[in-house]
């Protein structure tokens, strides 16, 4: 899978060359039949044009186009389809994300894990177990810092150890992917980490920073949940049921989308077990990153 993403864009950089040099050619046998005003000539003009084109349609129709970096957070990724995209970020964390993927694997149900680089150095069991079950793994970047007021002089760095080196730490573990995702911690993020990523081989095949639909802050009215946040839920003492209850209306309220959970806190996994039977019961299905139609 990775493999041939790296060859389809040796493929395309090559294509890119070959049409740049055909051009020059076509540009020149142009200028050569102005002047001589020889038959030949034009026949072979034609020629050299009709294979740049063809050469050009190949070229759109090869494959999926890179995705770069984005300037903002992409909100509002799944909502409205009744479907439900499953993330848990900050993991993994043992004793935490092995119950959540024996609750993942008995209900069959496959989720995407944006997880912390140095996690993923101290854990390589669960992240293969992660992976052997057929799980997404998403970029999360490599010590969890946000990225917000950094140095001007030093920010280059930061972005290229937090984002790139984290990638290096997970690409072992990307085989069920089909895009790499990236996953900003606090959200935090700014317009020149997209361009400057944007210009690396690697970071312009990301998708990111992606946010979530459901599961980001907690909003009660009336003694109504009408949102949740796990990590919330458990800092304010509130219960796993009031907490779902959050969950919940907000997925029915935006007919599903991508819900934000955390591996961190083994409440989150009785949440999680709690929840994916009252979410089937409303007639939702489970989809996965990969499901996304990325514009
Ligand atoms: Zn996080």
């Amino acid at each position: 899978m990775l493999g041939m993403k790296y060859a389809r864009n040796d493929i395309v950089s090559s294509m890119y060359l070959l049409n740049l040099f055909t051009m020059k050619c076509t540009d020149y046998i142009s200028k050569s039949a102005k002047q001589n005003g020889d038959f030949i000539m034009k026949k072979i003009l034609f020629f050299v044009l009709l294979s740049t084109l063809s050469l050009s349609n190949a070229q759109i129709n090869f494959g999926v186009e890179d995705k770069d970096f984005s300037k903002g957070n992409i909100g509002n990724i799944h909502t409205g389809h009744n479907e439900i995209i499953l993330t848990f970020d900050d993991g993994p964390v043992p004793g935490v994300t092995d119950k959540v993927l024996d609750i993942l694997s008995e209900h069959n149900i496959k989720a995407t894990f944006f997880v912390i680089g140095n996690n993923v150095k101290a854990n390589p069991k669960l992240m293969k177990r992660m992976v052997d079950e057929g799980h997404i793994i998403g970029n999360h970047s490599m010590s969890h810092i946000a990225l917000q007021h950094l140095d001007p002089l030093t920010w280059k760095d930061i972005v290229n150890r937090e984002i790139l080196d984290a990638h290096s730490v997970i690409t072992p573990y990307l085989v069920n992917n089909k895009h790499f995702y990236f996953r900003a911690p606090y959200a935090a993020w700014d317009k020149s980490f997209a361009e400057f990523l944007n210009e690396n081989e690697i970071g312009k095949q990301y998708i990111g920073p992606i946010l979530w639909d459901i599961g980001g802050e907690l909003e009660v009215k009336d003694g109504k949940y009408l949102q949740a946040a796990d990590w919330e839920c458990w800092s304010k003492k509130i219960s796993i049921d009031d907490c779902m209850s959050g969950y919940l209306y907000e997925a029915t309220k935006r007919k599903g989308g991508v819900i934000l959970m955390h591996d961190l806190r083994h409440q989150s996994a009785e949440l999680l077990a709690k929840m994916i039977p009252e979410l089937e019961d409303r007639g939702f299905t489970f989809s996965t990153m990969n499901d996304v139609n990325w514009k």
